[in-house]
């Protein structure tokens, strides 16, 4: 029996699960020239043609299931990529070089892809660029069909595995099927890097950061995924399975005493109501957002819509989507954030020295003004359902807010013009998550009708600590008392100019958090739906003078490791109720 082994990693997605391992590899294929007789020149087409159709039947069978399992607006990208795949220009040109050159039909198709992909990549819109990934996308599909290799597609993934990956791109990750992933462990990655943020939000057990995963894991084998802890298990002994079986159990019990706090009002002890939204990535969460009983949406990461989709969708295609969502959550209130795009949610070719710092979120939007106005229009007219609130990201100094607001006002005119429904009072707010933003928050505040926090980002940026660099991830602690010294800044100036401010990062959903967000007066906390029981739970067991004087005490603390000691000991002094959920949470060795 070969030996068991412990790989441990970064905890980012709770939850036990035993699986076979899937390897998610994006390799290159080397493409290879052969010249080839006359005679078989036919044969050559006719080998292209099984592919495309091959290709097509693939595709059909992947749109289906996405179709199925995801929603049909989320498919609709697959429409795009068979067009794509029966263009009849690219077709004929690749047969008639085939007859014109005598060489492999590999060679010859992959040779007519490039040029092609090389006109898009040097088009002038922005949508045309972007197809040049689609026309890769399909390519390789077609190139490895004729090669007769297999496919590494992760909307193919059997049933009952655990995906095992260096990387997983966002738009990869938004496509994970979650009825046949048990488990996620890959090999790079932080607390709140996207692939984190969406394993969560599928409520997938995931483990990231492990060094060389990719070389200590074969396909097929059975493994263990310990997501609390954040381990993966290979070849585990009979007693190790038994002691995850009797975890299982545990975890599953204590599930059943959190289910009532799905229900339960949102009210500290001594009766201040503190609004818990859902943090949402696809349309479909919005039952999770019920389930758990949120009590709105505190955040729609619209970008993965147009990940999902790889490429900007129409207006009607978003406005679909948000005025679905604005009906399905009525009269709770849904906040839809303009796209994130950039960072580490990339979709092009495009690459920059330091995405984090570069052409990102508002940034992407204020410089193509027109894609920013179609998701303003799709927005604004979900808005007649008088619950939605629009909230734009990362912005990092006042003039970006001023024209962002007066972009704003020209698309509501535009829409008042021409007789188009929507709510002229509509709350306008904005992501504080950096530093500028935090300390120059009382200006930003004139400006907007309220602030949520974006504790990852401003975490990122004020210790200059990349959020999905598993090398740095000790460094990443939102109980760092700077990042507490801004939050504790934006919502004294939110407060001063009679706004509401919420927070909607990973350090809503800390459970140890509480008392310090909620004496600084935090009016909304946004998190993924399954984290709601938990935090309403903390919230139910605490009084505000109590929390007050914890969070000026907290502020007095030299290193994110008193501040969270501090707190320990205080919950276990006072608030011994409660003591079992902080506990629970997988954290980070101290
Ligand atoms: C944040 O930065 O805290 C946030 C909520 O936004 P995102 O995680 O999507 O960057
Ligand atoms: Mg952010």
């Amino acid at each position: 029996m070969a030996k068991e082994r412990r790989l441990k990693g970064i905890a980012v997605s709770k939850g036990i699960v035993r699986g076979t391992v899937f390897i998610f590899e994006t390799k290159k294929i080397e493409v290879f020239q052969t010249p080839i007789l006359s005679i078989y020149i036919r044969k050559e087409i006719e080998r292209f043609e099984k592919a495309i159709k091959q290709t097509k039947r693939e595709l059909m069978s992947i749109k289906e299931r996405i179709n199925q399992e995801i929603g049909a607006d989320f498919a609709q990208f697959l429409d795009a990529q068979i067009l794509m795949l029966e263009d009849k220009e690219i077709i004929n040109t690749v047969k008639k070089n085939i007859k014109d050159e005598k060489k492999n039909v590999e060679y010859i198709y992959h040779k007519v892809l490039s040029n092609y992909a090389e006109k898009l990549g040097a088009a002038k819109t922005l949508y045309l660029r972007e197809r040049v990934v689609d026309i890769w996308d399909i390519g390789m599909r077609v190139i490895r069909n004729l090669m007769g290799l297999t496919h590494s597609s992760i909307v193919e993934v059997p049933k009952d595995s655990i995906i095992i990956a260096h990387d997983i791109s966002p738009s990869d990750a938004a496509l994970i099927n979650p009825s046949n992933v048990l488990g996620i462990a890959i090999e790079v990655g932080g607390q709140t890097s996207h692939t984190a943020i969406t394993a969560r939000a599928l409520e997938i057990p995931a483990v990231l950061g492990i060094e060389g995963l990719l070389n200590k894991i074969e396909n097929g084998e059975v493994v263990i995924i310990d997501g609390d802890r954040g381990i993966l298990i290979k070849n585990p002994t009979r007693g190790r399975i038994h002691f995850y079986e009797e975890a299982k159990k545990k975890e599953l019990e204590f599930e059943k005493t959190l289910s009532p706090y799905c229900e339960l009002p949102s009210k500290t002890q001594d009766g201040r109501h503190i609004d818990i939204s859902a943090n949402i990535e696809f349309f479909a969460e919005y039952i999770h957002a019920r389930k758990y009983g949120a009590e709105g949406v505190g955040l729609f990461r619209t970008e993965f819509l147009y990940l999902t989709r790889r490429g900007n969708p129409t207006e009607e295609e978003q406005y679909r989507v948000y005025d679905t969502l604005a009906k399905r959550m009525k009269p709770q209130p849904v906040i839809i954030r303009t796209y994130d795009l950039g960072g580490d949610k990339i979709v092009t070719d495009y690459h920059e020295a330091n995405p984090f710092l570069g052409w990102r979120a508002i940034r992407v939007g204020l410089d193509n003004p027109d894609l920013l106005k179609i998701q303003l229009r799709a927005i604004l007219r979900a808005s007649a359902n008088k619950n939605v609130k629009i909230m734009f990201p990362m912005i990092s100094t006042y003039e970006e807010i001023r024209r962002v607001n007066f972009i704003l006002k020209k698309v509501m005119e535009e829409l008042k013009a021409k007789g188009i429904e929507f709510d002229d009072t509509l709350q306008v707010g904005i992501m504080v998550e950096t530093p500028s933003a935090a300390i120059i928050s009382s200006h930003l505040a004139q400006q907007v009708d309220f602030f949520s926090i974006g504790s990852n980002d401003l975490t990122q940026y004020t210790l200059a600590v990349d959020r999905g660099n598993e090398k740095i991830s000790q460094l990443f602690d939102h109980f760092h008392p700077a990042v507490l010294r801004l939050i504790k800044n934006v919502i004294d100036a939110g407060h001063d100019a009679h706004i509401w401010v919420g927070l909607c990062g990973e350090l809503a959903s800390d459970p140890l958090a509480m008392p310090i967000l909620i004496g600084f007066g935090i009016d909304e906390l946004s998190m993924s739906p399954i984290s709601i029981p938990k935090v309403r739970m903390v919230l139910r067991a605490l009084t505000i003078p109590q929390c007050v004087e914890i969070s000026e005490e907290a502020l007095g603390f030299r290193t994110a490791l008193e501040v969270k000691r501090f707190l320990r000991r205080t919950i276990h002094k006072k608030f011994p109720s409660i003591e079992m959920v902080v506990r629970k949470r997988g954290e980070k060795n101290e």
